[in-house]
């Protein structure tokens, strides 16, 4: 007997829910058992190397190399909390949207010699200029396209 729309639909959504609670059950095996749970990985690593290559690969591209990225991380925090950690114009806090910004606006001369990635580095071995201030992506960004003012500040004027 075919099953109607209704039933269809009820099934899909027993299935759905059911592979949640799965994924649940999953995810609290392995925060209870971490040793078993490396074993495993280990297993399946031996049992099929190309599928764990290809993995590894792939969560590799999505975030960098771990161990780089976390050094990466708290270099910038390091740093943005010498600044105060707080956008100078806004004073947004959410450390993910605050940048280094050139007070005087001389970035691209400095990005020319210094890489991007670099900046962090930089600030700290020259013990953090005073040319620097922290803002938000926001600040920073409209202050680039208002000719070196956020159009904050002339919002208060
Ligand atoms: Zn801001
Ligand atoms: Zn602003």
């Amino acid at each position: 007997m075919a099953l109607t729309e209704s039933e269809k639909a009820y099934h899909r959504e027993r299935y759905r829910r059911k592979k949640a609670e799965i994924r649940a059950k999953v995810r609290k095996w392995e925060t209870e058992h971490p040793e078993k749970r490396r074993v495993y990985n280990k297993t399946y690593r031996d049992k099929y190397p190309d599928k764990a290559r290809e993995w590894r690969k792939k969560s590799y591209e999505k975030v960098g190399s771990a161990p780089a990225l976390r050094a990466y991380y708290k270099l910038r925090l390091e740093v943005l909390n010498h600044y105060g950690a707080r956008c100078a114009c806004c004073g947004e806090s959410e450390i993910r949207f605050l940048t280094i910004d050139h007070v005087n606006n001389d970035g691209s001369e400095h990005r020319k010699t210094v890489k991007t990635n670099a900046i962090y580095r930089w600030i700290k071995k020259n013990g953090y200029p005073r040319t620097l201030q922290v803002l938000c992506h926001n600040c920073n960004w409209g202050k680039r396209v208002n000719n070196g003012v956020c159009p904050h500040e002339e919002r208060i004027k």
